[in-house]
């Protein structure tokens, strides 16, 4: 069953009406208003301080939820229409590539990003296909372990 992340809220809904997919209007949270729910194939609950990024197709940022800002010092201006892997220099983009590449997902990604103040930050990648015709990911930072 198909469960639905706003990649602002977190909050989780699971399309048990077929409410979100239906007809071609653009889906909404309905706990925060945000324009855009991530479509997943299988459940996943992100933790308090994870944030989340929506990338097209290209890995260009479409989206920036809550959360971000604390982790990386970018504010969704900052961010939106870069590359994902470039804006925040993630030191290891290759699953960034395989999810994108293979449409699997990646969980629990070590990697090191750039923080805006320049500050080298570890953290944690969950990383989702979209499974909608235009493609595109899904990246869940998380602070580093
Ligand atoms: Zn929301």
């Amino acid at each position: 069953m198909p469960v639905f992340i706003c990649p602002n809220c977190k909050e989780r809904s699971i399309d048990l009406d077929g409410r979100e997919g239906f007809g071609t209007q653009a889906v909404q949270c309905r706990s925060c208003a945000f324009g855009f729910l991530f479509q997943l194939l299988e459940d996943y609950y992100p933790a308090p301080s994870t944030g989340m990024v929506v990338c097209d197709a290209e890995s260009r940022v479409l989206a920036v939820g809550r959360g971000v800002f604390e982790l990386t010092g970018f504010r969704e201006g900052d961010l939106i229409g870069r590359d994902v892997a470039e804006a925040l220099a993630i030191s290891d983009p290759g699953p960034l590539a395989l999810v994108r590449e293979w449409g699997v997902r990646q969980l629990g990604k070590s990697a090191a990003i750039t923080t805006r103040a320049g500050i080298p930050k570890d953290v944690v990648l969950d990383l989702f296909p979209a499974y909608d015709d235009d493609g595109g990911m899904l990246v869940a930072l998380s602070p580093g372990r």
